[in-house]
């Protein structure tokens, strides 16, 4: 019988879910809570039996998870047919304390929450979540993975900002990196195609989505990572401008009168591919640049150059390189995007073959030419699966 773990994802305002075998991968059901808390909210519930769409008000989280759990009644898979065996919760900041899954009771709770400060968006969230997953099933196992855990491993000198040693110390200063869940199952599928122990492997992992980052990998421990206290920094992402000179900050509120949560909103929610184009979405910046539409090609540009500099930079980190993996929606899937990114790094031993970046595949493949010095792959990311699966690996080893 397979061990099935509901996993969750709890935003402020959403819930995502999704009912996965840990040990296959396979999704039975997966689905949506949007507007939770707004006069008018949204469900969408993913199921063999199709799709279902429901919209009501969600006064709270409690109400949308109450509502999931309605779906599996009305539409499947009943959750009484499968062993459920652990709640796996996504909780975004683990700070410097968390480097594994960690089983959740009280204290954990209260660890979370001391981390608020660090990610004051998403940790209460996280928490919302959590409460209401206690509260439903009292008797489950439930599990926190944490999405800086991966990058726990980042040496000082990689994490440390040069700040003074009180914000340091007193405030929890410095890198911790996202994506977390995302570069440990790539890496470990990286591994498998390649055919070869993650432990003797540097990567450079690229995971680009509506949020962007870029990892370097040494034998599978990561040792730099774009994103730092929090998830702006680094890559030009949908909507957020990634590296900008710190001191913009305090130029647009000398010269503009921005409030810090103006510039905070206006990096965050206006910049990025949308600041620069219109479109936060990939495929609108990709199909309006062909028509060469000024933003569009300017924003292109922008987001493949900032990940070739990032390309070139961990590989100074890594001396040397095993293979640069693109993942995450928009490297699965913009095979321009792809090839643009790496054009001009043959000197490193990094190209990418034309019409093998031109397939499409739901398996992982290699997009460099035959006997290249560095592999180039595609991998798609399951971060519902590695969530699954590292929970079974906390409740396993605790029961
Ligand atoms: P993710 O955060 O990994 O779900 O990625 C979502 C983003 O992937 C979307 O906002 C799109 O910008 C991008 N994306 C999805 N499909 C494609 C595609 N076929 N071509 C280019 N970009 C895509």
């Amino acid at each position: 019988m397979s061990d099935f773990v509901l996993v969750l994802n709890a935003g402020s305002s959403s819930l995502k879910y999704s009912l996965v075998d840990a040990v296959t991968g396979h999704e039975a059901a997966s689905g949506t809570v949007q507007q939770i808390g707004e006069p008018s909210g949204v469900l969408n519930h993913s199921a063999p039996s199709g799709e279902q769409r429901s919209e009501r008000p969600f006064v709270n989280h409690a109400d949308a998870l109450q509502a999931v759990m309605d779906a599996f009644t009305d539409h499947g898979p009943s959750l009484a047919d499968v062993t459920l065996r652990a709640v796996g919760h996504r909780v975004v900041h683990g700070g410097a304390r968390f480097s594994v899954p960690v089983l959740i009771d009280d204290a954990l709770v209260e660890a979370v929450q001391s981390l608020v400060p660090l990610a004051p968006l998403h940790n209460p969230a996280n928490l919302e979540g959590i409460a209401t997953a206690r509260a439903l099933f009292p008797d489950l196992p439930q599990v926190a993975v944490f999405d800086t855990a991966f990058h726990q491993t980042l040496p000082p000198h990689a994490y440390t900002y040069a700040v003074p040693l009180s914000l340091r110390e007193e405030h929890q200063i410095r890198r911790y990196g996202f994506h977390g869940t995302s570069y440990s199952f790539v890496a470990a599928e990286a591994a498998r195609v390649l055919g070869r122990p993650l432990s003797d492997l540097n990567l450079i992992v690229l995971h680009l989505g509506n949020g962007a980052s870029a990892t370097a990998i040494e034998r599978g421990r990561s040792v730099d990572t774009s994103m730092g206290i929090s998830p702006l920094e680094g890559l030009v992402m949908g909507t957020r401008s990634g590296d900008v000179d710190p001191a913009l900050h305090a130029h647009l509120h000398r010269q503009l009168g921005w409030s810090i949560d103006d510039v905070d909103r206006v990096l965050n929610r206006e910049s990025g591919l949308r600041g620069l184009s219109g479109y936060n979405d990939f495929r609108d910046v990709d199909r309006w640049r062909q028509f060469g539409d000024e933003g569009p090609m300017l924003a292109f540009d922008v987001f493949c150059y900032r990940i070739r500099k990032y390309v070139g930079a961990y590989y100074a980190v890594l001396g040397t390189v095993d293979a640069v993996v693109f993942t995450a929606g928009v490297g699965e899937n913009a095979a321009s995007m792809r090839a643009a990114a790496l054009s001009g790094l043959e000197r490193l031993g990094i190209a990418v073959d034309g019409e093998r970046n031109d397939q499409r595949s739901d398996e992982p493949w290699l997009i460099s030419p035959e006997g290249s010095e560095v592999a180039v792959l595609v991998v798609q990311t399951n971060e519902e699966w590695e969530i699954a699966r590292q929970a079974m690996a906390v409740v396993g080893s605790a029961g």
